[in-house]
């Protein structure tokens, strides 16, 4: 499966398909204008599964790969985790020519984006995707950066990749847990943009594909790829409708915030309940029919994703929740900005929503 990502120059295309290591030279030499090097960067985790396969199909293609490793964990999406990385590349002698692979998951992307951005003013890298919300979101998009005191994700850049290489096979070693995090993502996209797909996941697409199930696999990364590529093309610095992008993005940063981003509450499952709690708000708005929020809280159910905060050690203060909701980086003068679902299939984006229509679905259990 090819896919492209429409930025006039500095469009790119994402491959989707089983393999795709082990064939990875074939794309990306075409990427080093003759030159013969790149630079791998993967996690702990990552490295010993994945890095082989992905050696051997760059080797085979006359490209010798020089590799740094990073600590697994979102830790490494650090001030110091970038300093380590940036100063291992000039270490290698990196140039302006020199192409950076990110092999892993979203941590990795988003930490090597960022490397790639500001080593030598600006170098161009590749997303290797190896989790499933990597392959279905963070990969796409040139959404680049690290976490600091203040915050996830309050430092980066938008630095679009030449590449995307979502390569299924590394999503056979995923744990479960992570597996259905990046489920949450697919469901997602699909809440905020195509009915006809939530349909077919709820009717055992869905099931399907996290039980391993290859085609159904492919079929809801393609998907979430080109829901991705499209809003992204058309508004790729989030002006306007890549933030709808961030449905359930933030109840589910709160939650995150509280349980001090940790393995508490992985990314993913933060996603669900906080689109539980997107779709609750919009019910109570009078925006969306309840039985459609009804039908989201099932299938997470059915999925064995959370949709209350019961499932990660709350219910939270709803005060403290709301105070979190104010610094998240979309909230614009401390106002409340929510992504709201006027049925299963669409949303909209809504400011200045008031904190009296919040708070009873923060005190709510689904
Ligand atoms: P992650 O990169 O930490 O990966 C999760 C865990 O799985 C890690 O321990 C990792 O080592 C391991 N792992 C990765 N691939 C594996 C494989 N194939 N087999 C076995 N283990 C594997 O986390 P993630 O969920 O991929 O990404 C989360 C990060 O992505 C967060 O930092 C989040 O902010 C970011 N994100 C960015 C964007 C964006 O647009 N840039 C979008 C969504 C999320
Ligand atoms: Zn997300």
């Amino acid at each position: 499966i090819r896919l492209e990502v429409a930025l006039g120059e500095r469009a790119y295309p994402i491959l989707i398909g089983a393999g795709l290591l082990e064939r990875a030279g074939e794309w990306i030499a075409p990427l080093l204008k003759g030159r013969r090097r790149v630079v791998v960067i993967t996690d702990t985790n990552v490295g010993p599964l994945h890095l082989p396969r992905l050696t051997a199909g760059l080797a085979a293609a006359g490209v010798s790969v020089d590799t740094v490793t990073v600590p697994a964990g979102e830790g490494s999406k650090s001030w110091a985790g970038i300093a380590d990385l940036v100063d291992r590349l000039l270490d290698l002698r990196v140039d302006r020519g020199t192409l950076l692979l990110a092999l892993g998951g979203g941590v990795i992307g988003d930490l090597v984006g960022f490397a790639a951005a500001i080593t030598m003013r600006g170098v161009d890298f590749v997303q290797i995707p190896t989790t499933l919300l990597a392959q279905v979101d963070s990969s796409v998009g040139g959404k680049t950066g690290i976490n600091t005191k203040a915050g996830k994700n309050l430092v980066g850049s938008f630095h679009q990749p030449r590449l995307v290489l979502a390569d299924m096979d590394c999503i056979a070693t995923l744990p479960p847990r992570q597996l259905r995090a990046g489920y949450a993502e697919i469901v997602k996209h699909t809440v905020l943009g195509d009915a006809a797909m939530f349909a077919w996941l709820e009717a055992g697409g869905g099931a399907a594909l996290l039980a391993g199930d290859r085609a159904a696999l492919a079929k809801a990364v393609r998907h979430s790829c080109e829901t991705k590529a499209t809003i992204v093309a058309a508004d790729e610095r989030e002006g306007g409708q890549r933030a709808l992008l961030n449905l359930g993005h933030t109840f589910g940063h709160a939650l995150e915030a509280e349980t001090g981003f940790s393995d508490t509450l992985l990314h993913g499952e933060a996603v669900a309940i906080g689109m539980v709690q997107a779709l609750d708000l919009s019910v109570r708005l009078g925006l969306c029919p309840a039985a459609d929020k009804a039908r989201l809280v099932a299938h997470l159910v059915a999925c064995g994703l959370p949709v209350d905060q019961q499932a990660c050690g709350g219910p939270f203060d709803p005060a403290t929740l709301v105070a979190h909701m104010r610094l998240d980086k979309k909230a614009k003068a401390g106002e409340l900005t929510f992504v709201l679902c006027t049925g299963l299939g669409s949303a909209i984006v809504r400011d200045g929503v008031p904190e009296s229509d919040v708070l009873p679905v923060l005190s709510e259990a689904h």
